[in-house]
Parts: C-alpha cells; sequence; structure tokens
C-alpha cells in the first residue's frame, strides 16, 4: 500500500495575543494534534482522503480554541454564521454551506450537499434543514458562542472594525489517501463583527478550498475576500497544470497575488506525490501535519514543526 499525508491549519494571522501565552499556543497545537491524530486513523484505516479531511475538522469544529463550529466568532448582529467545504479530488465532486447557525458540525453539512443534492453550495436556512435530515447534529447557536467572542465582538463594535485575527482562527485540512486520492476541507465562522449574510471563500469551491486528483488539494486561509479575488486554490492548481509549477512555488506565487491585492494570506496544499507545501505571509499560522507511520507534528510561528 503507498503513503499518505494530511496536513491540517487553524487559520493564517498574526497571533500576537498568543506570543507570551504558552498555555494558549499548547492549546492550539493539541487542537492541531488531536485533528491530525483523528485523520491520521482514517488513513491507515485504508480510509478515504475525503473521510480524513472531514473527520479532521470536526475535532477542530468541536474546540472552541478555533474559529469554527463552536467557537465560531460572532457577526455585527451578535450571532453566529459559518461556512463550510468539501471537495474530493476525484471527479471534482464538491459541496459547500454558507451562513449556517444551528449546526454543530457545518463540515458534515457541506458533505450532504455534496452526496445528496445536486447542487454545489446551499445558504442559510434550507442548508439547515438539509443536514438535519442528513443528520447532522443540531445546535442551539447560542452555545456555539463563547464568552471569549462575546467580549471580542464588544471589542470590535467599539473599534468600528472587522476582524480576521483570532488566535486560533478558520480550520482547514487537506489529504492524499493510500488510493492516491485527494480531498480537501475547511470551516469557518468567517471575519468578526462581519455583516449578517457576509460569506467567505471558505465555501467558495477553487477561491478557498479545492482539489484535484494528480495535481493538488488546497486550503487557503485570510481575508476572504482577497483570496476570493485572487481565486486562490484553483490559482495553484493552474500554475501546477498549466504553467509546470511544483507545489510550493505554485502555492507562494498565488499568496503574491493575495499580497498584490493589499492582504496577507496562507495555505496548506498537498499534491499528488505527497509533497506538502505550507506558505504564509502573515506571523504565523497554526498548521501540522502526518504522514504513514510518524506521530503529527505542529507548528504555529516561523518555525519547524515538532
Ligand atoms: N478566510 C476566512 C474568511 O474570510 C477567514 C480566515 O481564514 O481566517 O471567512
Amino acid at each position: 500500500m503507498s503513503e499518505f499525508v494530511l496536513a491540517v491549519h487553524g487559520g493564517a494571522g498574526s497571533m500576537r495575543r498568543l506570543r507570551d501565552d504558552a498555555a494558549g499556543q499548547e492549546r492550539i497545537r493539541d487542537g492541531l494534534r488531536g485533528a491530525l491524530r483523528a485523520g491520521q486513523g482514517v488513513l491507515s484505516d485504508g480510509g478515504s482522503a475525503l473521510d480524513a479531511v472531514e473527520q479532521a475538522v470536526r475535532v477542530l469544529e468541536s474546540n472552541e480554541a478555533f474559529n469554527a463550529g463552536r467557537g465560531s466568532v460572532l457577526n455585527r448582529a451578535g450571532e453566529v454564521e459559518m461556512d463550510a467545504a468539501i471537495m474530493c479530488g476525484e471527479k471534482h465532486r464538491a459541496g459547500a454551506v454558507a451562513a449556517v447557525r444551528t449546526i454543530l458540525h457545518p463540515i458534515s453539512a457541506a458533505r450532504a450537499v455534496m452526496e445528496r443534492t445536486p447542487h454545489v453550495l446551499i445558504a442559510g436556512l434550507p442548508a439547515e434543514k438539509l443536514a438535519l435530515e442528513a443528520g447532522v447534529e443540531e445546535v442551539d447557536p447560542e452555545e456555539l458562542a463563547t464568552d471569549e467572542r462575546r467580549r471580542q465582538l464588544r471589542r470590535l463594535r467599539a473599534a468600528k472594525r472587522v476582524d480576521l485575527d483570532h488566535g486560533g482562527s478558520t480550520v482547514g485540512a487537506v489529504a492524499l489517501d493510500r488510493s492516491g486520492h485527494l480531498a480537501a476541507a475547511a470551516s469557518t465562522g468567517g471575519m468578526a463583527n462581519k455583516l449578517p449574510g457576509r460569506v467567505g471563500d471558505s465555501p467558495i469551491i477553487g477561491a478557498g478550498t479545492w482539489a484535484a486528483d494528480g495535481r493538488c488539494a488546497v486550503s487557503a486561509t485570510g481575508p476572504g475576500e482577497l483570496i476570493m479575488r485572487a481565486c486562490v486554490a484553483h490559482e495553484i492548481d493552474a500554475a501546477i497544470r498549466l504553467g509546470g509549477l511544483e507545489l510550493g512555488r505554485a502555492a507562494s506565487a498565488a499568496l503574491a497575488m493575495v499580497a498584490q491585492l493589499g492582504g496577507r494570506a496562507g495555505c496548506i496544499a498537498v499534491d499528488g506525490n505527497g509533497t506538502v507545501a505550507m506558505p504564509f505571509t502573515t506571523e504565523a499560522m497554526p498548521r501540522g501535519v502526518a504522514r504513514t507511520g510518524e506521530p503529527p507534528r505542529q507548528a504555529i510561528y516561523d518555525e519547524e514543526l515538532r
């Protein structure tokens, strides 16, 4: 059997508030490790990249240190509104949900869109209804919002700012399984103090999330508006397919395009050979990798994985 690889991220940003907070950093590392172990378990049993990225993201959605599922940021109206997408490299199958509120695991709702409908992206109440019918756990949105997120919203409302840098942020996962298939997944509460109804790049196929067998699986993170305008995830595929670039250069070139538009971002990507690239132009991007038979390794800042 061939080798597998799984990579996860916990959102690009400065993570400045965590610089001197060893316990806070450990919570993020622990969260990444748990997600990597969950996905690694799936892959080492011969499971699919699709199942692995879904399981890894579900673990991160359950962890309130990250801006996804429980612990999602609040919009200007004080509500959680979450986006998620999942994509399978085989035949470019994809599903996504946007602006959902009552779902504990938006990533599984995205998968339900992919598997149970002829559509790719469903938003709002109908997406919530579909998820419930598919057996995805319902939750009272009040339970998703933590006290820390309520305090954050009060600060941002006072400062009249929309914020991206959440300590632990948006989550994503990419994987190559033992059969050579690629998959990508992303889940997020988006930007804190965003306008109600705002949808970011994460559920937009080709912008924040992309997978095409033989080439790459990508999950991007950073300012969603710029990632959409640069179409980051698909841009990486195009640079490989049309430009003949190797994965790392393709990923850095896509981030350079975001920089030209005036922003900083990051991404995790894996190609059909199991090469992983995790570039970021922010100060930090919590991230980690798990390979066949190796313990998962993580990093937050510009440092080696360990
Ligand atoms: N890209 C996400 C969004 O704009 C945010 C992030 O990656 O932190 O919704």
